[in-house]
């Protein structure tokens, strides 16, 4: 390429940097269309009850199913809709569906689960999640406490009286608040006390070495003692061997999440999953 290029390697860089810019704003123009087509779903992956192995509810996941390019993960396209102000209303659809899932999984007769929706940094900035969340609570007749907002650690320990407030008002809905991925922020034990919050879970990266790595171990067992200290209710999230889930029991956390149990699945084949598992 150097030599065609006359030895100008700048040329040959921007030639890259050009296509991928290309491919970034297309996939740009597809996100935007996504919800419109109907593109998204919701898989879910159940949470578990580390003693009883019952199932105590599940996780809403958002998956992208690309006309082109297939199953988009998350992780991937999520950063990008938040950087184009898309997550808002991509998050509005995330609770509604997941709410409507929900009630119809009651009416098939499956056992009452609480769900898990997460919510991202930019949806917690606008008051009106709380008035979306009252009126799904009550256009799909659940109760309040069957749902549970997922908020990673970095933004629940955010230091705004704005962001505060609106915690406090979620959990005055009667819904489930939960610290997500923690560990891997910088909360503070004293700050956490004062937070509206009912379940934490351990983020995946301590535990992928557990019961071996003396490190893990040791962070882990503090993290447990501290939430059950708090009285908030302990996830262990990514299990996925037995030793891991033994430790954990030991150590009674009390919810598992990971693929030990199951993948996230779409609904219909979590539904199965549910009743064919010894409840
Ligand atoms: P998260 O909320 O921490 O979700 C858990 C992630 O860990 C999921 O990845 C799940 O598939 C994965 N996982 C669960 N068990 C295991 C295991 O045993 N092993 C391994 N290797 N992985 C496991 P996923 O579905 O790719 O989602 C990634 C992240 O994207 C989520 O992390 C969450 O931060 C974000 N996300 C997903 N759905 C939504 C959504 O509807 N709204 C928002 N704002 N964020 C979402
Ligand atoms: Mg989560
Ligand atoms: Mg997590
Ligand atoms: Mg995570």
């Amino acid at each position: 390429h150097v030599k065609q290029n006359g030895g100008n390697g700048y040329h040959f860089f921007s030639k890259e940097l050009e296509a991928r810019s290309k491919q970034r704003l297309s996939l740009e123009m597809d996100l935007r269309q996504a919800i419109e087509h109907q593109e998204f779903a919701l898989h879910y992956q159940p949470k578990v009850w580390t003693a009883t192995q019952q199932i105590m509810g599940m996780e809403a996941l958002l998956r992208w199913q690309h006309p082109k390019k297939g199953m988009i993960s998350p992780a991937e396209f999520i950063p990008l809709a938040e950087e184009l102000g898309l997550l808002p209303s991509i998050g509005r659809w995330v609770i509604i569906e997941g709410c409507r899932q929900l009630a119809r999984w009651q009416q098939q007769g499956l056992p009452p689960l609480k769900l898990s929706i997460n919510v991202s940094p930019q949806q917690l900035k606008d008051k009106s999640i709380i008035t979306l969340l009252g009126k799904a609570i009550e256009k799909f007749s659940l109760s309040p406490s069957q749902l549970v907002i997922e908020i990673t650690e970095s933004l629940a320990m955010e230091d705004s009286t704005a962001n505060v407030e609106l915690l406090h008002a979620i959990k005055a809905l009667g819904v489930d608040l939960s610290i997500d991925d923690f560990g891997t922020g910088y909360s503070s034990l004293s700050y956490l006390k004062h937070l509206p919050f009912d379940e934490l879970k351990i983020d995946r990266s301590f535990l992928i070495n557990i019961p071996n790595d003396r490190d893990e171990v040791a962070i882990v067992k503090a993290i447990i003692a501290m939430a059950q200290s708090l009285d908030l209710r302990v996830v262990a999230e990514g299990v996925e061997e037995a030793p891991q889930l033994e430790f954990l029991n030991k150590l009674q956390c009390e919810v598992i999440q990971g693929f030990y149990f199951s993948k996230p699945l779409p609904s219909k084949a979590f539904a199965e999953f549910v009743l064919s598992h010894k409840q």
